[in-house]
């Protein structure tokens, strides 16, 4: 799809680990446009509300806790076919299951301290990016 917008974050551990500009560089290197990106902390019912598809899974307190633990980037990004452009720049959730060259094989650490995330479709990016980020921000 043509120019297509998505929305990303990379996660606390990665931040933590100083694999922020890294990651940035393999994003650019892959063809997006950095649309507008910003560096803050969010608390544990942010991340709830952020991750409330996921309210009924096993793990979702320790996702929100860990989503919550330190600060992160979120951005939106742009390029043709974005959405699933940068699922495949990802890799698989679980970086021992992630292809080389994904930024998840090369800076995650866990199936839950995974480095980056990434909307999986066109209703989530749009809920996604406004959860983060208003009109104004995203010229
Ligand atoms: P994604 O689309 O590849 O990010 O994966 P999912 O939508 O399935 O899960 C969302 C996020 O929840 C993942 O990126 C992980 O950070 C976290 N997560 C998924 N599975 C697990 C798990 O089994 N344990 C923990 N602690 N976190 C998980």
């Amino acid at each position: 799809m043509l120019s297509q917008r998505t929305f990303s974050i990379i996660k606390p551990d990665a931040v933590r680990k100083g694999y922020s500009a890294a990651i940035l560089a393999e994003i650019e290197k892959a063809g997006f446009k950095i649309v507008s990106i910003k560096r803050l902390s969010i608390s544990k019912a942010q991340a709830e509300g952020f991750y409330y598809v996921h309210a009924a899974r096993p793990f979702f307190g320790e996702l929100t806790e860990f989503m919550s633990s330190g600060p992160i980037f979120p951005m939106v990004l742009e390029k043709d076919n974005a959405i699933a452009d940068l699922r495949k720049l990802m890799g698989a959730t679980n970086p021992a299951q992630a292809e080389e060259g994904t930024i998840r094989k090369k800076f995650a650490s866990s199936i839950g301290e995974n480095a980056i995330h990434g909307s999986d479709a066109e209703d989530t990016a749009a809920f996604e990016i406004g959860y983060f980020f208003a009109g104004h921000e995203l010229k």
